[in-house]
């Protein structure tokens, strides 16, 4: 077993820990969509002293040391830069996370009636467990575009005196029971995608819940068309929690990876000047592979570099390749937790321990290390430096025995730059079921490395931290 670090904290340390982990659960309480997310950050951001990238290219306003400026790709992915001492062309310092989590989401044409009951069809979105989304209360989250350039947010499920909806199960009393194997619950382990269909309605009218949840839609301004142009996700309903006796935990929807998507933006936020620049990207769909315009395989965050380079008078195609040859990356993601209940799969003497502070994957990937970045021993020598000069807790991990599965991360789109990338982020509990669980001294100590190393691990971390 790692050490466990709460032992070593002083009340001092317990304190700030439990500050932080109160504002982190605020956040995820209030963002469980990459829309809610984004919108949460450029606040922050904009609090912050941080200005659109697109103000100051409009009006060809010049970038300097100490600037911080941020851009937003379609409200479903982020970069923000601290411009630094250096010149670009020497590399960014990057921490790098999603913030799309497993779901399901409706379809084009999800309303339909099945004996009664007024229906809303889904698809999950990323890797589920199926029968984890069955039997209890789900949130809808998202915003339907009308015609006329119009778009109606929709979060509902939230409050308390507003109605949830949920995929119903079936009762044990009616699941054939033979040798004392539950083969229907069996069967239900593998539930199939098609059957997680939510209920939303049960009155009639002139004989059909169809009909009388149309009504009620038409009252809010939504026609049944119109979620050919939305974009809902059902999520679990309910707000992050402690979770221990001794409180050392959360429970919460979609650690993987706001957790390290919150400590990376806090990060940047309450860091001082750095010499390199400092970027953070937040990018969606990464659940799914990291496709498309919002994902990581998108060209945002280059162009956007391209653009601030621009602004700093430093632009040529050369330059600009080396900024990003240069760069240093942690792709800010979880990794599994060595879970006590489910021992089988893991190796104990390499797996993550909740506790044991930031998790360090030098390559992820799975049987032989396919299609996995393997971070550099000269570049991890670099953050052990960083690590034990600012006494932060961390452990250096792999997930599961080898064979017995694994995964990958954007860490090797970013290497493909030729970056010097690593893993680095929470173990995580439960991970990609509808409730994840994480440790608060993980959290606290993923914060702080971030910060440490985006403002080049040279200067000891500023106030209210442990050691600083
Ligand atoms: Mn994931
Ligand atoms: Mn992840």
């Amino acid at each position: 077993m790692r050490e466990n670090a709460w032992s070593a904290c002083s009340q001092q340390q317990i304190e700030n820990i439990g500050l932080f982990s109160k504002e982190y659960k605020s956040f995820l309480s209030q963002c469980k969509t990459e829309r809610e997310c984004i919108k949460y950050f450029s606040a922050l951001l904009e609090e912050n002293g941080f200005v659109k990238l697109n103000k100051l290219i409009q009006n060809k306003t010049p970038l300097k040391a100490g600037d911080k400026v941020y851009a937003i790709n379609m409200n479903k992915a982020l970069v923000a830069f601290v411009i630094g001492k250096e010149d670009l062309q020497n590399g960014l310092n990057i921490l790098c996370a999603h913030i799309d989590s497993p779901r399901l989401d409706l379809k084009s044409n999800p309303l339909y009636e099945e004996d009664g009951f007024c229906m809303f069809d889904t698809h999950y979105y990323g890797g589920i467990k199926h029968y984890h989304w069955v039997a209890l209360p789900l949130a809808l989250h998202g915003l339907i575009c009308k015609e006329d350039g119009t778009k109606i947010d929709i979060c509902l499920g939230e409050k308390e005196d507003e109605p949830v909806f949920g995929v119903t199960d079936l009762l044990p009393h009616l699941t054939e029971k033979e040798k004392g194997f539950n083969k229907l619950l069996s069967k239900q382990e593998d539930i199939e995608g098609e059957v997680l269909n939510l209920i939303i309605g049960s009155k009639l009218k002139e004989g059909s819940a169809k009909s009388k949840i149309l009504d009620i839609l038409a009252a809010k301004g939504i026609q049944e068309k119109d979620f050919y142009s939305a974009e809902i996700e059902v999520v679990p309903a309910g707000k992050a929690r402690d979770f221990g006796l001794d409180e050392s935990m959360i429970i919460g929807y979609g650690h993987d990876d706001r957790s390290c998507a919150y400590c990376s933006i806090r990060a940047l936020i309450d860091g001082q000047t750095p010499l390199k620049t400092a970027a953070v990207i937040l990018v969606d769909k990464e659940e799914t592979g990291s496709p498309g315009a919002t994902g990581m395989k998108s060209k945002f965050f280059e162009n956007m570099v391209a653009e601030v380079m621009n602004l700093l008078g430093e632009y040529k195609e050369l330059h600009f390749k080396r900024a990003l040859n240069k760069s240093q990356v942690i792709s800010c993601d979880v990794t599994a937790g060595f879970d006590p209940n489910w021992t089988e799969p893991y190796n104990k003497n390499t797996e993550a321990f909740l506790n044991g502070g930031v998790a360090f994957s030098k390559y992820t990937g799975s049987k032989g290390k396919s299609d996995s970045n393997d971070a550099n021993p000269e570049f991890i020598a670099k953050l052990r430096k960083i690590l034990d000069e600012n006494k932060i807790v961390y452990q250096f991990t792999e997930m599961g025995k080898v064979d017995k599965g694994g995964g990958g991360t954007i860490a090797s789109i970013l290497a493909e730059y030729g970056m010097e990338v690593i893993d680095a982020g929470l173990p995580v509990l439960s991970m990609h079921a509808p409730w994840e669980v994480i440790s608060k001294l993980d959290l606290f100590e993923n914060y702080r490395f971030y910060k440490a190393f985006i403002t080049g691990g040279n200067q000891k971390i500023c106030a209210g931290t442990p050691n600083g």
